[in-house]
């Protein structure tokens, strides 16, 4: 059982990535940030709650957050490890995630932190949009310059702080995202593959070299 979680500032790649690594030895990709988009589609209490937080970029409560992802990693499909997509993107839901995970005697193989420039992330999402419009496709309602300005802000904030938690466990792992999706892909295949001779210490940090390779 293995859980993986990719990091990075939106737009960087994390759902790509998450979904070629889904197809993988069983392994469930969980985007929060899916999770709350269907609950807004489907217009539920959670969904009306959040819709405004999710359309101007700012983060949802994180006990909203964990109590979500809690129970969804209890699900049967998860039974074999989770890419979380979007998740943990606080301290606390990082230090959630933990006591989550070692109640579930499921250690936390790596954190792939996707590193992306923040004006490559504003060109990328121009000419997204501007294909999704050519196509006549409908543009997501979060995915403008003034939202995406502030999800970087909170990123930056927010979420940056769990590279020094993830990196003083020794799971941290870090992968040029400017790079084309293919050899993003293959630097994280072979990430995980080299980690496989890596063994969860009891208390969840990952210590190198600790045991054989299987
Ligand atoms: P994403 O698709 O992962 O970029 O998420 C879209 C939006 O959902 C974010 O801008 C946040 O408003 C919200 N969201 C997703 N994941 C989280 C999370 N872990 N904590 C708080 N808010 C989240």
């Amino acid at each position: 059982m293995i859980n993986v979680i990719i990091l990075g500032p939106p737009g960087a790649g994390k759902g790509t990535q998450s979904q070629r690594l889904e197809e993988r030895a069983g392994l469930k990709q969980l985007s929060t940030g899916d999770m709350l988009r269907a609950e807004v589609a489907a217009q539920t209490e959670i969904g009306n709650k959040v819709k405004a937080i999710l359309d101007r970029g700012d983060l949802v409560p994180d006990d909203l957050i964990v109590a979500m992802i809690g129970k969804r990693i209890g699900e049967f499909d998860c039974k074999y490890g989770v890419i979380f997509d979007g998740f943990p993107r606080t301290l606390a839901q990082a230090q959630a995630l933990d006591a989550m995970l070692e109640k579930k005697g499921s250690p936390l193989k790596a954190v792939i932190e996707l590193a992306v420039d923040e004006q490559e992330l504003l060109n990328r999402q121009r000419s997204r949009i501007a294909e999704t419009k050519a196509a006549g496709g409908e543009v997501r309602s979060d995915d403008n310059e003034e939202t995406l300005r502030n999800r970087l802000s909170v990123f930056r904030q927010q979420t940056t702080p769990l590279i020094p938690y993830y990196r003083d466990r020794g799971v941290l792992e870090t992968v040029d995202g400017m790079q084309p999706v293919d050899v993003v892909s293959r630097a994280i295949k072979a990430i995980l593959a080299k980690n496989d001779g890596t063994c969860p210490a009891s208390n969840g940090n990952a210590v190198k070299n600790a045991c054989p390779t299987r």
